[in-house]
C-alpha cells in the first residue's frame, strides 16, 4: 500500500450513498483485517461486476441482464420487453434502485419505472440526473406512455426535483386540441401519505399503497 492508498480507497469509499468519512475509514480498518483471499474476493467481484449486472437501456435500473437464444446479454430489462406483462401506458420515476425494489416488494404497482440516480442537485453535481431526466422525455416521445408518476422522496431536493420534471413535461400535458378534450400526458405525483422527509427506500406497504392510490 502505497502512503496514499488509504485516502485514494477512503474518497472512492465516499462515493457510496450515506457513506461518511468515518464510516469509509471503518471500513478500510475492517477490510485490513479480512484474511488476504476474502480482499482478493472482493476485488475480483467489484471488477467483474459489470459482466452480468447491467443498467436497462430503457428504464435505467439495474438488472441481471439474460442472454437470448443467440448468445448476447439482453439490453432491455424484462420489465421494459415488449412482451412483458407490465403496464406499458405508466413511468414510475424513482432517484434510485433502492426504492424501485421496495415498490416492487409491496407488489402494488404494474407499470415501467425510469431511474434518474439521484435527485437534483443544486451545487450542479448532477449530471448523470439531468442525463436520465433527457432520456426520459425520449421514453415519453415513444407516444406509448399515457401517465408520468413521479415518486421522489419528499425531501428538499426530491421536491425540486420533481417540480423540474413537472416544467420538462408541461408542453406535454397540455390538452390535445384548444377545445379541451382529453390531455396527452398525465404527469402525477405520489399522495402526501408519506412524512416528508421519509425516504421511498424505507416507506412501509401500507403507506407506500396509499400514496400510488391518492396520487394527484
Ligand atoms: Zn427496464
Amino acid at each position: 500500500m502505497s502512503p496514499n492508498s488509504f485516502n485514494d480507497l477512503k474518497e472512492l469509499l465516499e462515493k457510496l450513498p450515506g457513506i461518511g468519512p468515518r464510516q469509509a475509514s471503518r471500513f478500510i480498518w475492517a477490510m485490513l483485517d479480512f484474511e488476504p483471499k476474502e480482499r482478493e474476493n472482493m476485488a475480483s467481484l467489484i471488477n467483474s461486476l459489470d459482466q452480468h449486472l447491467k443498467r436497462c437501456g430503457e428504464c435505467l435500473r439495474a438488472h441481471l441482464a439474460t442472454k437470448s437464444p443467440s448468445g448476447d446479454l439482453a439490453t432491455v430489462c424484462s420489465f421494459c420487453q415488449p412482451i412483458s406483462n407490465r403496464d406499458h401506458s405508466k413511468i414510475m420515476v424513482v432517484e434510485r434502485d433502492s426504492d424501485l425494489l421496495n415498490i416492487e416488494k409491496s407488489k402494488i404497482y404494474g407499470g415501467l419505472y425510469h431511474v434518474l440516480g439521484g435527485a437534483l442537485d443544486l451545487l450542479e453535481k448532477d449530471e448523470g440526473v439531468r442525463k436520465s431526466i433527457k432520456f426520459l422525455k425520449v421514453r415519453a416521445e415513444s407516444g406509448k406512455v399515457k401517465e408520468i408518476i413521479l415518486a421522489l422522496s419528499p425531501v428538499k431536493l426530491g421536491e425540486f426535483t420533481a417540480g423540474f420534471i413537472e416544467k420538462v413535461f408541461e408542453p406535454f400535458s397540455k390538452p390535445a386540441s384548444p377545445a379541451g378534450g382529453s390531455q396527452k400526458l398525465k404527469i402525477s405525483r405520489l399522495a402526501r401519505g408519506l412524512a416528508t422527509g421519509t425516504d421511498l427506500e424505507y416507506a412501509d406497504e401500507t403507506t407506500l399503497k396509499q400514496a400510488i392510490d391518492n396520487r394527484k
